[in-house]
């Protein structure tokens, strides 16, 4: 029996990683005089996996991933004003309108009535609250975890603070690495709603978990809350 719901939020309740690929699409612009377009999405990657233990995950880090390789790929010659063009890029990132995916307001005020929520999302802490309060979501919501990093002892220490047991919880989100698997591995149950487009970092060998008991995959929210009423049928 299904107790408790937690939503992921990034690409699960609103649009992100589209704001990140239009940032990258105009920064392979700008360097498009120093590297091959390939390469650069490459070595930002790169630099944003070596960056996550300072910097976390979230806009502010991938800012600076980005001049970072900047100056690297241009090793050093790019000027100041090219530099000005990116930090405005991320500036831009940070004032996005919030866009709700199809069917999510109904979908989480739906089951707000019958079940407490919680938001378990990833991030920088400022930008999270605010892309939380433009959605209009917040009253749905009991509780707002915004975490470093979404670990089973993570999920773990949370349930256990709620008093809830890890079967009776359900987690939805569009990434296998942050929002199912850790939930499986303690034991609790998870709706995989994949987004368009999924940050190279958030892909998870999909053996891992296809055919494992409480998983489950939705192609939209608005089919989340016949999911939960047939699993506490
Ligand atoms: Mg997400």
């Amino acid at each position: 029996v299904i107790e408790l719901i937690g939503f992921d939020a990034d690409d699960t309740l609103w649009h992100n990683e589209i704001y990140y690929r239009q940032a990258q699409d105009e920064l392979r612009a700008i360097l498009s005089p120093y590297q091959q377009p390939g390469r650069i999405d490459d070595h930002l990657y790169q630099t944003e996996m070596k960056n996550l233990d300072h910097f976390g995950y979230g806009t502010k880090g991938f800012i600076l991933s980005m001049i970072e390789t900047a100056i690297e790929l241009s090793q050093g010659c790019i000027p100041s004003s090219e530099i000005v063009k990116i930090i405005n890029l991320g500036k831009q990132m940070l004032q996005a309108d919030v866009v709700l995916l199809d069917h999510v307001q109904d979908a989480v005020a739906d089951l707000a009535g019958t079940y407490p929520l919680v938001l378990i999302t990833k991030g920088d802490l400022l930008d999270q609250q605010r892309k939380l309060g433009g959605s209009g979501l917040t009253a749905y919501f009991q509780q707002v975890e915004i975490v470093s990093e979404k670990s089973p002892d993570l999920y773990l220490n949370l349930l256990q603070n709620l008093d809830v047991a890890p079967i009776c919880f359900l987690m939805v989100g569009n990434s296998l690495r942050s929002d199912i698997q850790p939930v499986l591995d303690i034991g609790g149950q998870a709706v995989f709603v994949p987004y368009q487009i999924t940050w190279q970092h958030e892909i998870a060998e999909e053996a891992d978990w296809s055919g494992e008991p409480g998983c489950h995959q939705l192609e939209h929210l608005g089919q989340l809350p016949d999911l939960v009423a047939q699993l506490n049928s």
